[in-house]
C-alpha cells in the first residue's frame, strides 16, 4: 500500500502550523511487514425507518472503504496486507 496519507497528513500539519492537525476519514490496518498502514474511508448518514414507515429524528452513520488511493490511485490490497496469525 502507498503511503499519501501519512504524507498529505505531514502537508496539512506544516501548512497550519499545527502538529495535532489531522485528516478526517483516515483508518489504519496493521500491513504484513507489521507496520500499521493508513487508508482513506467515507462516510455516510441517512434516517432509518420506524415500524410505522416514519423518519427517525436522528441520523444513522456508516462508513465505505475506498478501493483505490484517492490521491495516487493505486488499489489498496487490504488482503494481502492484514496480518494472519
Ligand atoms: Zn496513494
Amino acid at each position: 500500500m502507498c503511503d499519501c496519507v501519512e504524507k498529505i497528513i505531514e502537508l496539512l500539519q506544516e501548512n497550519c502550523g499545527d502538529n495535532e492537525a489531522k485528516m478526517n476519514g483516515v483508518s489504519f490496518c496493521i500491513g504484513n511487514n507489521n507496520r500499521i498502514q493508513t487508508f482513506m474511508t467515507g462516510s455516510y448518514s441517512f434516517r432509518k425507518k420506524t415500524i410505522t414507515g416514519e423518519f427517525y429524528k436522528t441520523k444513522t452513520s456508516g462508513n465505505v472503504v475506498f478501493a483505490f488511493c484517492p490521491f495516487c490511485g493505486k488499489k489498496y490490497n487490504f488482503t494481502k496486507d492484514i496480518k494472519k496469525e
